[in-house]
């Protein structure tokens, strides 16, 4: 049926009118309703992560302040605004970085059935009186990499073994201060113990092919360089060179082997990116029900694949190309609540066996 154009233009003029007398009537009601908001605190800065909060925002209709920095300058802001802090949602990478944060009183524990069913018990903080601090959203694992022409393979296949005398002037990691290698340290405190770990800390210095120094994408590429025989990497950078079309990037990747360490026993160390609610969140409704939506089957997708990451809902599967060609592994059973828990004895540890 077709409704002529005179017709509607009067139906137009008669919708606006009858809505600015409701307007004068009742003062001001065909405004609409006060916006929904939340402030998020972010260290996740991946491209992907974009689509993931319009999405939160059209389900939801509450709309996303972001304030996003490393995690060093998100845990620096928190610390400076103090009780004034209108953070709602605190998102970090590291479970070190995530204990420090709860040990600060940053968080508000939470109650929420969902997050409990979603999250595994060994991805989240031990829970508090009144809820738990923190929850684990997606996980990378830490993995061997090596120079196939320096380097045997069956000479790097546990953490442990990277210490070993067989690997002398071989050996590069990034800096003993940094959380990646805290939470690395944290677990083999938990899985060996601390005297086999402050031994094996001295192993490492004792094999440096050079002083830490660098990020992991640096590690991989002093690998590839034949500067370093064996490192330690996150899984998503190694995923993130391994899809990249860059000559550079190709070639390096054809140098190096790669190990999913410690698989007759322990695993691979796991850690997360994670987040919780703020202490004083001025919208702490919001704040739940967008921590409830990053563990939901949509949220859990983007982030995994945003950072070639895993769910950390065991439900949720992700095609990574990457990862489906280096195949499945077992990981370790270590709660990251007593990895982050850890830090303090690792950093300690680390630093009295000249770890850099
Ligand atoms: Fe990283």
């Amino acid at each position: 049926m077709k409704i002529p154009m005179k017709s509607l233009i009067e139906v137009k003029k008669l919708v606006r009118s009858s809505v600015f007398v409701l307007g004068i009537l009742s003062g001001n009601t065909y405004s609409a309703e006060p916006i929904k908001e939340l402030n998020l605190y972010s260290a996740r800065h991946y491209q992907t992560d974009e689509a993931l909060y319009s999405d939160f925002t059209k389900k939801t209709g509450i709309k996303i302040n972001r304030i996003e920095a490393d995690d060093n300058g998100i845990l620096e802001r928190l610390k400076s605004e103090g009780d004034k802090s209108q953070a709602d949602v605190i998102l970090l990478v590291d479970a070190a970085r995530l204990w420090r944060a709860q040990m600060s009183q940053f968080f508000s524990p939470i109650q929420s059935k969902y997050l409990d069913e979603r999250i595994p018990l060994n991805l989240r903080a031990a829970s508090e009186p009144g809820g738990i601090p923190w929850f684990g959203f997606s996980t990378r694992a830490r993995m061997i990499v090596f120079n196939k022409s320096i380097v045997n393979k069956s000479d790097v296949e546990t953490y442990e073994k990277l210490a070993d005398p067989v690997n002398k002037g071989r050996v590069c990691t990034r800096s003993g201060a940094h959380p990646y290698m805290l939470s690395l340290v944290g677990s083999l405190i938990e899985r060996d113990g601390l005297a086999a770990t402050e031994k094996w800390a001295k192993g490492m210095v004792a094999n440096m092919a050079r002083s830490p120094r660098g990020g992991d994408t640096d590690q991989i590429k002093a690998v590839a360089s034949g500067e370093c025989g064996v490192t330690l990497v996150n899984t998503y950078y190694f995923a993130r060179m391994m899809k990249s079309d860059k000559n550079d990037d190709i070639n390096a990747i054809s140098k190096i082997g790669y190990v999913w360490p410690n698989q007759l026993a322990g695993g691979v160390h796991i850690n997360i990116s994670g987040g919780g609610m703020a202490r004083n969140a001025p919208h702490p409704k919001e704040a739940v029900q967008f921590l409830e939506y990053l563990a939901s089957d949509s949220a859990q997708e983007y982030l995994a694949n945003g950072n070639n990451e895993w769910p950390a809902v065991t439900s949720v599967k992700v095609e990574n190309p990457a990862f489906k060609s280096m195949g499945n592994f077992q990981v370790e059973k270590v709660s990251v609540s007593a990895i982050g828990k850890n830090q303090i004895v690792a950093q300690k540890l680390l630093d009295q066996a000249g770890y850099k």
